[in-house]
């Protein structure tokens, strides 16, 4: 369960890759317990903002704090460790594995080997022990994501969308406060679409946090209270759906490209 209070700062980011600004002085905040939506045409930097906040690209310039810390230019895993998750695309490797051995591996993979190992020196009954409490809590989440009956299934065998259950379930797993999640209904038919926003609502209401990329911006604008309009690698607009919607500024964006 969540404790955190002002989850994300993000000041002044920009990341340059050789000429092209991809993101540009960005600066937005991710009140506690909403869902904020990050907005924008193909090629406006979402995917790079991303990166930058959760730890797989440095910027340039600027800061991201998270719950109060200065997180900037950690990395990933340490990152995870602080309570912020990002989902992760299922790795080739796991897609021979079962989804339940997709979930015990999920937070170690996550927070990093060197980390779990440095955590102390355990000996073999308690790695037991942690295994137990471990897997109690791998069938909740499964269960909260109603994919408990696919535990013994091959992660490679699994639908789009249910792959995309997968990751939030294996994301959930580290314990964070908030969630940051890239395009996650992408390739997803819309029965699983409603499902993934019921459970991205009802986790929601449990306290945690999301930020959600997308560039369908009716799903954004249906669901989100917040919304974060992004256009050439910079914030164009930063409000409630409704204000985004009389932009002016938005609509020739997108029109535009
Ligand atoms: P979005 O996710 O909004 O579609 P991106 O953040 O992926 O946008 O890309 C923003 C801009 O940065 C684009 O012009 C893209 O081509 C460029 N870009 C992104 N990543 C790289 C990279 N690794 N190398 C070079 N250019 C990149
Ligand atoms: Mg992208």
């Amino acid at each position: 369960v969540p404790t955190g209070s002002t989850p994300l700062e993000v000041e002044g980011l920009r990341r340059t890759f050789g000429g092209i600004v991809a993101v540009d002085d960005v600066s937005f905040d991710v009140e506690a317990g909403t869902l904020t939506g990050l907005i924008g045409p193909n090629g406006a930097g979402k995917s790079t903002t991303f990166n930058l906040i959760t730890g797989m690209l440095e910027p340039d310039e600027g800061t991201v704090r998270f719950n109060g810390e200065d997180i900037t230019g950690l990395e990933p895993h340490e990152i995870a460790n602080q309570g912020l998750a990002r989902t992760f695309q299922i790795a080739r490797e796991l897609e021979e594995m079962t989804v339940l051995e997709n979930m015990m591996l999920a937070p170690k993979g996550q927070v990093g080997e060197s980390l779990w190992r440095s955590v102390m020196p355990i000996t073999r009954g308690e790695v037991r022990e942690q295994e137990t409490d471990q897997l109690e809590r791998v069938w909740e989440v499964l269960d909260f994501f109603e994919i408990d009956h696919l535990a013994e299934e091959y992660a490679g065998n699994l639908s789009g969308g249910q792959r995309k259950l997968l990751e939030m379930a294996r994301a959930l797993l580290t314990d964070p406060d908030m969630l940051l999640l890239d395009e996650p209904f992408a390739g997803v038919n819309p029965s699983l679409e409603k499902r993934l926003l019921e459970h991205i609502h009802e986790l929601r209401e449990q306290g945690y946090t999301f930020l959600i990329v997308e560039h369908d911006m009716d799903l954004i604008m249906n669901n989100c209270e917040r919304v974060i309009v992004m256009h050439q690698g910079r914030v164009l607009k930063d409000g409630t759906p409704a204000e985004i919607k009389e932009s002016e500024d938005v609509i020739e964006a997108y029109l535009g490209g």
